[in-house]
């Protein structure tokens, strides 16, 4: 007793010291703790997206596909992150979308009839966005390494295949691709907040959020974990969008507004 247990101690605080990364999220400004670096959710970001679209089919609409495009853009400009952007529409009934760490994003063809408009889908990427922003896979990949007791060893604990699921399924994606686990409570609210704040800064107007979470809410909860979760509640988020307008819409007036059409 007594020495051992000091010097194990005091390694191990030394190993935590300088793995653990206080970040703050944009907008928010949440504390968070992070061990993994913006390199690694990157690389692991885009090797996830690489194995998504080999294994979803990408759409052939072209026309759509541009609008996708385009709304993507203007998001990722008024998230002012400097990532290499990648927007891809994924042929598939699911109500879904997703952006992975480095900004790598797809829109699943079933949420378009529920996004109805440029603005609809501007209030879903912004959301999306945001995730990745506010780094909640980094996050979750922390959270997961902690219970696995990875601390020491996080260089490792990413590039072993074993951990593969555990790092995936904390980025959202799951054991099968294609099907989103639905962030905690709190990374929803946030992820709501700061999308509408950047979708009201690339122009679309925010009230079209509101309209979007209403639409979510009709459309019922077809299994779709990221958009149709029951946590929390749809119309509690167009609720919760509701009440943070009177802060929004100032930012909107003074965007050069892009006219609300259908898609
Ligand atoms: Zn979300």
């Amino acid at each position: 007793m007594g020495e051992n247990i000091l010097s194990y101690l005091s390694a191990a605080l030394f190993v935590i010291m300088n793995l653990v990364s206080c970040e703050t999220t944009p907008v928010t400004e949440r504390k968070q703790v992070i061990l993994v670096s913006d390199e690694q959710m990157d690389s692991l970001g885009e090797q996830s997206y690489k194995e998504i679209l080999q294994k979803e089919k990408i759409s052939q609409d072209k026309a759509m596909t541009a609008k996708i495009v385009s709304i993507g853009q203007a998001i990722a400009k008024a998230s002012g992150e400097d990532y290499k952007w990648e927007f891809n529409l994924i042929d598939s009934d699911a109500v879904n979308a997703f952006c992975l760490p480095g900004g790598k994003v797809g829109v699943y063809t079933g949420i378009l009839k529920v996004a109805q408009s440029n603005a609809g889908l501007a209030a879903v990427m912004g959301h999306e966005v945001a995730h990745a922003v506010a780094k909640h896979g980094a996050e979750r990949v922390s959270q997961g390494l902690i219970v696995q007791g990875a601390l020491g060893a996080v260089d490792i604990a990413m590039k072993d295949e074993r951990n593969k699921d555990i790092l995936l399924g904390a980025l959202g994606i799951g054991a099968q691709f294609g099907v989103l686990m639905p962030y905690g409570r709190k990374h929803e609210s946030e992820a709501d907040r700061i999308g509408l704040i950047y979708m009201a800064k690339a122009g679309f107007d925010p009230r079209e959020a509101v309209e979007l979470w209403k639409r979510m809410a009709a459309n019922g909860s077809g299994g779709m974990p990221e958009f149709l979760s029951t946590h929390p509640d749809p119309l509690k988020r167009a609720a919760a969008l509701e009440s943070q307008l009177k802060d929004v819409m100032p930012i909107y007036e003074a965007s050069k507004k892009i006219p609300t059409t259908k898609l």
